[in-house]
């Protein structure tokens, strides 16, 4: 009776056999549903192998079946193929998808994508073998002079591979093989490395009353256990780094996992480092740069809670925390925290929803705050810690403008008189200067002097950048090259080419010709190979190796440069030039803010020029005057007239193709068929400044919404009366769009 009564039950389970909806890591946003094959476990959050097409894919369990797919004959559904060994992916990752997948209209299957962004730690492990001693085994007969160096190594009992034993003995993995073949030593996998733990007490810091002050703020926002941002506002210098470690502190001790993020470029190792003081061991670093299997090892390191703190770029914030507890934006105002390709997010936007979700605090740390967190201080709805002076106690550097209609450049140069001056005067006090030029390469325009032509990319409207140590002329845009022509290539004048303008690597040429004693240090991010090779190089300028740096945007940030004195931008008006763009001037105004910052950080008042011909402009005399609330005022007063973010809410649509009339075409019909709204103002189509990228035409829709309005809702009711199209027409849909 008792197999039969199994029988029954044996019976049941396979008529009531169940299926679990799945979601794909591609382009779609549904799920798909699976049956779940006998004594497999697939809950929420497994990953699992499931035939998917052709193919056989990983996807993730959802919980929820979402989208409005077929429904499918129960009969007809394929089952899960197996059952992935990696941990599952935490309920509030789903809810964090969800909500990113519905505020950039992304398909889910894309953001779920960016949560796996880790191949390695949904591969079976790879177990490394290594040998440890066996105790008390009797030693073979013959212990040659080798074999007992090995055996006195191996005493300690660790865990080591062959071959480094072999190398600490000083001997061929053949006597290590020898040994394990007497019985001596025994073969067993080797534990996989674990994490450092940051310890929360072990920095010690004497803080400033204000200091003080902004800390007590941070730590009563963690101790509160709840969803908060607070604005942590302060100088260049005022030592936001060392208060926000103290609410890391207080989250990590708390039991919370803790993320940092920063801009790319701001990993530096200067920033490890002193992570690394304060917590006695690294973070974890996550960034575009670790190597696959470093990847997994984090992903799953993260998901199982045994990394505790994470310093990453933007898509740190995508990984599978189980304990998240507190997040840190540093540098929130970058613009490196908004990803322009297949999921368009704003990192630090992002960073607050996710806050949300996991009730706890975010804090965003900047010296010149974007404008929505400024206004969102300034409303109440952050809290705003403020740091006014600097930590040294040392003023704010001097910084003067260089007006170039009065001040003429001597033509082929590029640094004015009164800055030249002021570099010698820096050089003999043994003191460092930085030009800032955020323009790669030797010169943005090639021209013929005979006929007029300009050198541009055959894909893009652009011209071609020449740039000389490589010999090229290359496009920003696309990365198309080409080599340096000896004559012009429309009417083949011999040697008419001219460089137009500048770039800096013709700073250079002109410092060097100038300055010929002076070590100069040229970064730009294509004169440099990756990270470690830039790490070096802020290595070396901290270490007062050169005296004059001249650089792109990746000098302006994060960095400390002690010897520092003089910083000369080169062409302050560059940043102002984009019109279309509602963040040019905050833009600019940041990164002059932050350049001229660098200057005289610690012993001695800095000094700064800027070189303009538009010294009237109301960045410029806020830069000059060093005062950024003149700035934050102004543009404060214009984002409200024009109702621009945060007054009002922004999405661009951009259609493209090969085809320059079909582009046209398309992208007026979408404008056609834009449901009628009172609220939403629809303006163009128009050519995308950029009209052509890689051969693609590209024409825009910029979607105006004020504040209170669900833009999203709109679209997707737009979006709703827009046929499918099987041509090649893309359209990309933008929330909040940064690049004009
Ligand atoms: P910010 O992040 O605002 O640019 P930092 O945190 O980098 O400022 O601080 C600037 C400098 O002052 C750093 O060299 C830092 O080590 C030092 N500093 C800041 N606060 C303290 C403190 N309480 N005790 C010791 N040094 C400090
Ligand atoms: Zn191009």
């Amino acid at each position: 009776p008792l197999d039969s009564l199994l029988q029954i039950l044996d019976n049941n389970a396979v008529e009531a056999a169940r299926s679990v909806p799945v979601l794909m890591p591609v382009a779609l946003d549904q799920t798909y549903d699976y049956l779940v094959p006998e004594g497999m476990d697939a809950a929420p959050g497994a990953f699992v192998l499931v035939p998917f097409g052709p193919q056989t894919r990983i996807g993730i369990v959802w919980d929820a079946p979402r989208g409005e797919g077929k429904p499918v004959d129960p009969k007809k559904l394929k089952a899960l193929t197996s059952r992935i060994d990696a941990p599952c992916l935490p309920e509030i990752s789903m809810r964090f998808a969800e909500w990113v997948a519905r505020y950039t209209l992304a398909p889910l299957g894309m953001v779920a994508r960016m949560m796996m962004s880790a191949d390695a730690a949904f591969e079976p492990p790879k177990h490394r073998f290594g040998v440890c001693i066996v105790e008390g085994a009797t030693p073979p007969p013959k212990m040659t002079q080798a074999r007992t160096r090995v055996m006195e190594i191996a005493a300690d009992g660790l865990v080591r591979a062959k071959s480094d034993l072999a190398n600490l003995a000083g001997c061929s993995t053949g006597v290590v093989d020898g040994l394990a073949a007497a019985g001596m030593l025994v073969e067993v996998a080797i534990p996989e490395r674990s994490f450092p733990r940051p310890l929360p007490q072990h920095g010690e810091t004497g803080f400033t009353a204000d200091q003080t002050r902004a800390v007590e703020s941070l730590r009563s926002a963690v101790d509160a256990n709840n969803f908060s941002v607070t604005l942590l506002d302060g100088v260049t210098g005022s030592g936001k780094t060392e208060v926000y470690f103290e609410a890391v502190a207080r989250a990590l001790e708390a039991g919370g996992q803790t993320l940092i993020l920063l801009p790319e470029i701001a990993l530096t190792s200067q920033f490890l480092d002193r992570f690394a003081r304060r917590f006695g061991a690294r973070p974890v670093e996550w960034h575009s740069a670790l190597s696959p299997a470093e990847r997994g090892r984090i992903w799953k390191g993260v998901a199982r809670g045994d990394v505790r703190c994470v310093v990453g770029a933007r898509s740190a914030l995508f990984l599978p925390y189980c304990e998240l507890g507190l997040i840190v934006v540093d540098e929130e105002h970058d613009q490196g925290f908004k990803q322009d390709d297949r999921v368009h997010y704003q990192g630090r936007d992002m960073a607050v929803v996710r806050g949300n979700l996991g009730k706890f605090p975010v804090i965003l740390a900047s010296a010149t705050p974007s404008i929505e967190s400024h206004v969102n201080a300034l409303i109440g709805r952050y809290r705003h810690a403020v740091l006014p002076g600097r930590f040294s106690g040392v003023e704010m550097p001097d910084v003067s403008a260089i007006d170039l209609r009065s001040e003429k450049l001597v033509p082929g140069k590029w640094l004015a008189e009164r800055l030249v001056a002021s570099m010698t005067e820096t050089l003999e006090k043994g003191q460092q200067t930085l030009l800032f030029l955020n323009r790669r390469g030797y010169a943005p325009l090639t021209l013929c002097r005979s006929c007029g032509h300009r050198l541009e990319c055959p894909q893009c409207t652009a011209w071609l950048v020449e740039h000389r140590f490589k010999k090229k002329l290359s496009c920003h845009h696309c990365g198309f090259q080409l080599s340096l022509p000896e004559k012009c290539p429309k009417c083949a004048a011999p040697g008419s080419l001219v460089a137009c303008g500048p770039g800096v690597e013709r700073v250079q040429e002109e410092v060097a010709e100038r300055f010929p004693d002076a070590r100069v240090a040229l970064l730009s991010s294509d004169l440099i190979p990756g990270l470690p090779e830039m790490r070096e190089m802020i290595r070396g300028i901290e270490a007062r190796e050169f005296d004059i740096i001249i650089g792109t945007q990746i000098v302006a940030k994060g960095h400390n440069f002690p010897g520092l004195a003089l910083v000369g931008v080169v062409d302050g008006d560059l940043g102002l030039a984009h019109g279309a763009d509602p963040r040019s001037a905050e833009r600019t105004f940041q990164l002059l803010h932050q350049v001229t910052g660098r200057a005289g950080r610690t012993t001695f008042v800095g000094r700064g020029f800027v070189q303009t011909y538009s010294p009237d402009h109301p960045v410029m005399t806020a830069i000059v005057a060093g005062d950024r609330n003149a700035f934050l005022n102004y543009e404060v007063k214009t984002r409200q007239a024009g109702l621009l973010p945060p007054y009002g809410r922004l999405a661009a649509i951009i259609v493209s193709a090969r085809d320059k009339a079909l582009t046209e075409q398309v992208a007026r019909e979408i404008a056609r068929r834009a449901p009628p709204s009172e609220m939403i103002s629809v303006l163009g189509p128009s050519e995308a400044p950029i009209a052509v990228v890689r051969g693609r035409h590209r024409w825009r829709l910029l979607v105006k919404a004020p504040r209170d309005v669900d833009l999203q809702t709109y679209l997707r009711a737009w979006a709703g009366m827009i046929p499918k199209l099987k041509t090649d027409v893309r359209i990309t849909v933008d929330i909040d769009p940064y690049n004009f």
